[in-house]
């Protein structure tokens, strides 16, 4: 479903994406793991249309990220075919990002309606289905300022999934919250990538990585070092720099 081939990224002088080779399949879970300012946000980033790559390529479903290519040419995407393209694209912050002035529901059913042209009372009954699945049906309309962390970031969850996306994108979802948190947003995700949900999840949750993803990646200075099934690089790296980035996070 993803495919990224030789993507590059530099802010000015500094190369932050070296060359990124990797795939990820329909259903398949992606975890990214790496230091601080390896790059790791920067190329989900990419994969959404939120930053331009400057080298290699990026396809979503078949689809080539921000261009069209016309014989031997490439052409960039205008800005409706650029949106067209990321609203298939869910993404979740380590800010739940949240409108506060609207309630649970509204804040779930604006992208379908505004963006999408959902009939609201449609909207708002799915909105209500996925409350349910996310285990917040009970919060429906209340303002997110009522919510513990946990709950607000559940509701990003719900929010990006009444897009209907087919890849969703996880940009440390947890790393904001309460330790005591972090459980009921982790079991969440596990309920999706348990429903087929093709995920990339850039997480420090070596745990959730290793139970909930399918394969793991390891990224340092822009580059992935080490991309392979999640049991055997997290157990049993076969990188120096994957060795010990993972016995410091333990
Ligand atoms: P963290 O774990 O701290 O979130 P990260 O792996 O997500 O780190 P990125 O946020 O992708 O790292 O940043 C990679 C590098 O690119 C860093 O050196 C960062 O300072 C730099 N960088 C990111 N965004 C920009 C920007 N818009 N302009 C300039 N430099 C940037
Ligand atoms: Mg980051």
């Amino acid at each position: 479903l993803v495919i990224a081939a030789d993507v590059r990224k530099h802010f000015g002088p500094l190369e932050v994406l070296k060359g990124i080779n990797v795939s990820v399949q329909k259903g398949e879970v992606l975890c990214i793991i790496g230091p601080s300012g390896s790059g790791k946000s920067t190329f989900l980033r990419c994969i959404n249309q939120l930053e331009r790559i400057d080298g290699g390529a990026i396809w979503v479903g078949g689809e080539l990220i921000g261009y069209r290519r016309e014989g031997d040419n490439l052409h960039e995407l205008n800005d409706a075919q650029i949106a067209r393209q990321r609203r298939a694209i869910g993404m979740v912050f380590q800010r739940f990002n949240l409108f506060p002035h609207l309630t649970v529901t509204e804040n779930i059913i604006e992208g379908p309606v505004q963006v999408l042209r959902e009939n609201p009372n449609e909207a708002k009954k799915r909105a209500h289905a996925l409350l349910e699945r996310v285990g917040l049906y009970d919060k429906r309309d209340v303002y997110p300022a009522h919510l513990s962390g946990g709950q607000q970031q559940r509701v990003a969850i719900a929010r990006a999934l009444a897009m209907q996306p087919q890849l969703l994108l996880f940009d440390e979802p947890t790393s904001a919250l309460d330790p005591e948190l972090v459980g009921e947003v982790l079991n969440v995700m596990r309920d999706l990538a348990q429903t087929g949900m093709t995920m990339i999840v850039v997480t420090h949750e070596l745990g959730f990585a290793r139970e909930v993803s399918h394969r793991t990646a390891f990224m340092d200075q822009g580059q992935l070092v080490e991309v392979g099934d999640s049991r055997s690089v997290l157990a049993n790296p076969q990188q120096a720099r994957t060795r010990e980035f993972i016995s410091a996070v333990h």
